[in-house]
């Protein structure tokens, strides 16, 4: 048997097992840090998959759970609601950008977009007038459930299901100097009347490469879905919760999405929990004595107490912490390190929106599939720096409380990379 030389029966996400037999345990966790089974610190350069904010068990976060521990556990989220859910959703409102007036729980960042493309779709069903056309933008990721991964890029990580995946509509990526053929794109899908939501990743597009646009683009494309009544569905379940510099990324453009998903930093990374966020007309088109115009949907786990505690808790560190200051300061001190890159020619895109930094390496062949990216992922972490390169983008989104000596480290091992690969050794 293949896997028999496997001791442990757990199937890990995104991992080819029979090029990573063996994965080391983590048995706790620490600020910017990692500890691994044999007591090494590890520099958790791109915040466990993007859901620490602030550090890991931050202790307002982590004593808010201990608490609602002593009352809740979960609790059917219809028939019955909760004080922690209540709070978090009256304490969102206030945070988001104005205009949205009403919120959804799920559980993860994929459902938090399910849901929100349901909402879309419900919105103009229950107007009598149908729409179901989806436009999203190249190079996107939404998700990996049937759904999500429709909306997203198709590749390597979706060839298999294809069959399976609905059609959409696909904006060419908003390159400087190629911004009006992405407008123009948009334009001619909405002109049609049957596209229901514009469904795009604010600022940044994450794992499609920490692609990068200006804030005034998004302004633009609200202005014209607006005019075609096409709903706007901002996914900032990544760049939401300080990650590009502010709170949410659209407040950078001025924009409120008529839907906004927002999961990973939502418990400064502690829990898993998710949340839609939705203007008055969406739910208001769902309401009516006819139960048939019903929102139907739920997931078991809805607005886990414990979670949704977490949340809360998360909100008040957001008030009574210096957390804009560290994050502009982290901003700050990536923009110092990333200088010196932009002008070496090992290096091209040299990027950074907030607290996120990207660059490519110019090595090898571009995409995921890069064999780059297996190479310099095994090289950080012999040095015990937690870096996840997509393909030949190799990108920093570290918690809030790295200092400036973990990123000297961590842009230190860029270099020396970019040295071994340049003298064939890498
Ligand atoms: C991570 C991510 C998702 C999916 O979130 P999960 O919690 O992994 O389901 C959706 N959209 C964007 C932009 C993401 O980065």
């Amino acid at each position: 048997m293949i896997g028999s030389y496997r001791t442990s029966p757990v199937w890990h996400p995104f991992t080819q097992h029979r090029l990573d037999p063996v994965l080391k345990k983590i048995i706790r966790t620490e600020g910017a840090y990692l500890i691994d089974e044999d007591e090494r610190p590890v520099l958790d350069a791109i915040s466990s998959w993007w859901v620490i904010t602030h550090q890991h068990r931050h202790p307002t976060i982590i004593e808010a759970i201990g608490t609602a521990l002593e009352r809740f556990d979960q609790i059917i989220f219809a028939e019955y609601s909760h004080e922690p859910a209540e709070e978090l959703a009256k304490g969102l409102i206030l945070l988001a950008p104005p205009g949205l007036a009403h919120v959804f729980f799920s559980d993860s960042g994929s459902t938090s977009v399910e849901v929100a493309l349901k909402m879309a779709l419900g919105f103009f069903h229950n107007g009598g007038a149908p729409r179901s056309r989806i436009v999203v933008m190249e190079h996107s990721y939404h998700g990996d459930t049937i759904g999500t991964m429709s909306a997203g890029a198709r590749g390597i990580f979706n060839a298999a299901y294809e069959p399976l995946l609905f059609d959409v509509d696909t904006l060419p990526f908003p390159a400087p100097g190629r911004e009006q053929d992405t407008l123009d794109a948009l334009e001619r899908f909405c002109r049609e009347g049957k596209v229901a939501a514009l469904l795009i990743e604010p600022l940044v597009l994450g794992a499609g490469g920490m692609k990068m646009y200006a804030p005034h683009l998004l302004a633009e494309f609200q202005r014209i879905t607006e005019r075609y009544g096409t709903l706007l569905i901002a996914d900032e379940v990544m760049t939401g919760w300080g990650r590009t510099g502010t709170l949410f990324a659209c407040e950078q453009s001025g924009v409120t999405a008529d839907i906004l998903c927002t999961s990973k930093g939502i418990t400064g990374g502690a829990l898993p929990l998710a949340a839609t966020l939705c203007t008055p007309e969406i739910f208001d088109a769902h309401l009516s004595e006819d139960r048939s115009r019903t929102f139907f949907h739920s997931s078991s786990y809805t607005a886990n107490p414990i979670a949704c505690a977490a949340a809360l808790a998360n909100l008040d560190v957001w008030r009574d912490e210096p957390v804009v200051g560290r994050i502009q300061a982290l901003a700050e001190m990536h923009r110092e390190r990333l200088a010196p890159f932009r002008s070496d020619p090992r290096f091209v895109n040299v990027r950074q929106q907030g607290t996120i930094a990207a660059l490519d390496i110019m090595a090898g062949t571009k995409g995921y599939l890069s064999e780059v990216g297996p190479k310099l992922r095994t090289f950080f972490r012999q040095r015990d720096i937690l870096l996840r390169p997509l393909g030949n983008v190799i990108y920093l989104m570290p918690p809030y409380c790295v200092t400036a000596s973990d990123l000297d480290r961590a842009y230190e091992a860029i270099l020396e990379a970019a040295d071994l690969i340049e003298t064939g050794a890498l």
